[in-house]
């Protein structure tokens, strides 16, 4: 009996050292197909954000191999329904967690239509070096093959591994490692949806086994003056689409509505068609920002390229597509409304 009661002694030791040796990371969930359900395993009609925290959790118990895990639950909402008091609400939450000794690390389950937003957003706003990984499935949790558990599996993996640290916020899925500044999505459907153009994924992630092959090139996290945990709403930004014979009274709208930025998702290296200038003009006039993006996904938008920015008061999206370069502009426009000093974020950020 003394022999058992020892052996169990023993056996608690071993096991406590263990849980003190892997490090703490909090998973933070806001909805997402992640968060999934459908019917049956083999339809692709499902409705988002219908798991909490836990089942996510408890669905993946080799997590209790590689962390000592906890969750809380943001929201449970279709990334579509994104908002910015759910934004607020999560990098003020990240901030005062990553500020906490006893947390190593954040993974963030999300839906995937707007993660490359959020993934930005709290890439130029979260205030630490610690991991921030957000990561997404894109398979409903009760769909044949649900890419969901093994997308956490790595996700906490990186987000609990020391050489993720001051890397910016990463989006971990389908085995790669991209920073939240890069990664978009670029299929419908498929499980191998994000990737980073330009600059490539910055690591590989293989059950947990990981492969950093890249730092990333811009400026992130503790390293901006963009600063929300005390601000309770953002400014309105308007991304305009800009197609064939496209008229001006859409962007005369949102002036007129507010907008205190608008974003033109333009064509080729950002152009716009004149009667999108006239309106662009009248947008200066009322002092609003104007930024010149593209509808194409890869490549640069450099200035002065068919219009004159410099004579417009323009600023040029650069490598940023327009769901990115209007989360910039926001957080920008909190500092200043000069069009010059607006550019050279684009250049850093
Ligand atoms: N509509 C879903 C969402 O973004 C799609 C997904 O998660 O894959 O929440």
């Amino acid at each position: 009996m003394k022999k058992l009661l020892s052996l169990f002694v023993v056996f608690a030791v071993v096991l406590s050292v263990n849980a003190q040796e892997l490090p703490n990371v909090v998973i933070l969930a806001t909805g997402g197909t992640i968060a999934g359900a459908a019917p049956t395993e083999v339809q692709s009609g499902y409705q988002s954000g219908q798991v909490g925290v836990d089942i996510l959790i408890n669905a993946v118990p080799q997590l209790k191999e590689i962390a000592n895990v906890s969750g809380e639950q943001i929201s449970n909402i279709g990334s579509q329904n994104m908002s910015d008091v759910v934004w607020l609400k999560l990098a003020k939450r990240c901030n005062e967690l990553l500020a906490q000794d006893d947390v190593d690390g954040i993974v963030i389950t999300h839906g995937t239509d707007t993660m490359e937003e959020t993934a930005y957003f709290l890439n130029l706003v979260i205030k630490s070096k610690k991991p921030v990984v957000l990561t997404c499935s894109m398979r409903p949790s009760t769909a044949l093959s649900a890419d969901g558990p093994l997308n956490i599996f790595n996700a906490v993996a990186v987000a609990g591994n020391k050489e993720s640290w001051d890397r910016g916020v990463l989006v971990v899925t389908n085995d790669l490692i991209h920073s939240g500044r890069a990664a978009i999505k670029g299929n419908t459907t498929a499980v191998e949806t994000f990737f980073s153009p330009l600059v490539g994924p910055l690591g590989t992630v293989n059950y947990g086994d990981i492969n950093y092959v890249d730092v990333p090139d811009k400026k992130h996290t503790y390293q901006t003056e963009f600063k929300v945990d005390d601000l309770t709403s953002l400014p309105r930004v308007d991304v305009i689409a800009i197609y064939e014979d496209a008229p001006g009274d859409l962007i005369k709208a949102s002036v007129d509505l507010g907008a205190k930025g608008i974003v033109t998702s333009g064509l080729g290296n950002g152009n716009l068609t004149d009667a999108c200038v006239e309106a662009l003009k009248y947008a200066r006039s009322k002092g609003v920002v104007v930024v010149r993006g593209s509808r194409v996904i890869t490549g640069f938008v450099g200035r002065n390229i068919e219009l004159d920015d410099d004579a417009l008061g323009f600023v040029a999206s650069y490598e940023l597509i327009p769901s990115k370069a209007r989360v910039l502009l926001r957080l920008a426009l909190l500092q200043t409304q000069d069009p010059t000093k607006i550019q050279e974020y684009y250049e850093l950020y």
